[in-house]
């Protein structure tokens, strides 16, 4: 087990496409990190450049308390798992999750019986390897349940079955860190959900360092102890699942994480008396106390107000802080309901609501608006989140 470290990590490929721009993360040791963000941002290439799959163009890559920069993969002491876990179809189970083992053998050669009576000795230690590789398939089996499985070949076992296999492989190599590449993105939603959950218990039971790429933020927010929230090559915020979700640093990692995302409206802030208002043009908003101090030597200025679906529900009458809008699509799920709604001027907006309530398309309502929770960002795509160091 180790702590994988990334300094300055950047990587061009030819045609100058800067792929990953000095990227620097510090993975302890055990801990459960999860790559997430849209298509193309760097989160394959980062883990490939961990794995030893991709040359890093600067910086410094450590793995434990070695440099790997020019370590080739098959010695960096990781194992990967990916999604297209490609198991070895003519071989049992048992012999996929013991192959890699099996031909890092040192006395593999003498592990028969010519073995035993040309070379005694060493067709011991070969004996004694083979007992140790079969210990180590039988815990990881035991570990994900697949003991019945192990005279199996891949073409008798489910999808999830064999994504297990590929995980067990993983496991039997004890590994400093695993590596995870979309691991679940060839399973149907149901099993991935499955699969999520035994895959954060298998950590928990393993205990090794890992690292997990996944474009979807609902993965990253169940698996991650941290979550690594990427665009363009860079990090943009490194935090716990909670504080992702609470704390977002800028618009982006706001917009990304959550669904369904987070609202945005552009507007100004303006002083009335003692009250400061988020002026949304035909909505007028007064800031909660919590957000004054910060937002006060902002007045005048274009903000955006960020607001959360659920911090969005109709209002009883007698609120102070209402949006009026039109409802457009209801779309009820069970237990929850989003309404699809719009103001003149932010025509795309979301709310949930529970089950429950019930609003009709096409009226006018006033949703009331959870002011103590909203988000206040710099005007632009990735605007900064100006409330994050307000009193909680
Ligand atoms: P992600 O995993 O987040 O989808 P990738 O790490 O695969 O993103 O890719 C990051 C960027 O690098 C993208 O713009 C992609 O087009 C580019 N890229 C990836 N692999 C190569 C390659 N072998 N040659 C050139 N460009 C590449």
């Amino acid at each position: 087990m180790a702590e994988v470290i990334l300094t300055d990590v950047t990587k061009i490929y030819p045609g100058n496409v800067k792929a990953v721009d000095a990227v620097s993360l510090h993975i302890k040791d055990r801990e459960f990190v999860v790559l997430v963000g849209p298509s193309g941002c760097g989160k394959s290439t980062t883990l490939r450049m961990v794995a030893g799959l991709e040359d890093i163009s600067s910086g410094e890559i450590r793995i434990g308390d070695r440099v790997v920069n020019n370590v080739a993969p098959k010695d960096r002491d990781i194992a990967m798992v990916f999604q297209n876990y490609a198991l070895y179809p003519h071989m049992t189970v048992y012999k996929n999750m013991a192959f890699g083992l099996l031909l890092r053998r040192k006395h593999g050669l003498w592990d028969n019986p010519l073995g035993a009576l040309v070379a005694p000795g060493a067709w011991r230690q070969a004996r004694d390897e083979r007992r140790e590789i079969d210990r180590r398939v039988m815990h990881a089996a035991d570990i994900l349940g697949i003991r019945e499985l192990l005279q199996r070949r891949p073409k008798a076992l489910s999808g999830g079955q064999r994504q297990r296999v590929a995980v067990g492989r993983a496991i039997v190599r004890q590994p400093k860190a695993f590596l995870f590449d979309e691991p679940l993105s060839n399973l149907d939603a149901k099993l991935r959900i499955g699969m999520r959950a035994e895959l954060k218990s298998i950590h928990r039971r393993v205990q090794t360092t890992t690292i997990y790429v996944t474009h979807d933020q609902e993965e990253a927010m169940t698996l991650g102890d941290r979550v690594v929230v990427m665009k363009d090559g860079i990090i943009h915020q490194v935090a716990s699942p909670y504080d992702v979700y609470e704390r977002p640093v800028n618009r982006f990692v706001a917009s990304f994480v959550g669904t369904p995302p987070m609202n945005f409206l552009e507007g100004n802030l303006v002083r009335e008396g003692a009250q400061l208002i988020f002026d949304e043009g035909d909505n007028r908003l007064p800031v909660a106390a919590r957000h004054r101090a910060v937002l006060e030597r902002l007045v005048g200025q274009p903000i955006v107000c960020g607001i959360r679906p659920e911090m969005l529900r109709p209002a009883g009458g007698g609120e102070a802080a209402t949006l009026r809008v039109k409802v457009n699509v209801v779309e009820p799920l069970g237990d929850r309901t989003d309404i699809y709604c719009g103001t003149a001027r932010h025509a795309q907006l979301i709310c949930r609501v529970d089950g429950q309530t019930r609003v009709d398309e096409g009226a006018a309502v006033s949703m009331q608006v959870d002011m103590e929770r909203v988000h206040f960002f710099a005007p632009g795509t990735d605007g900064r989140n100006l409330t994050l160091g307000d009193a909680a």
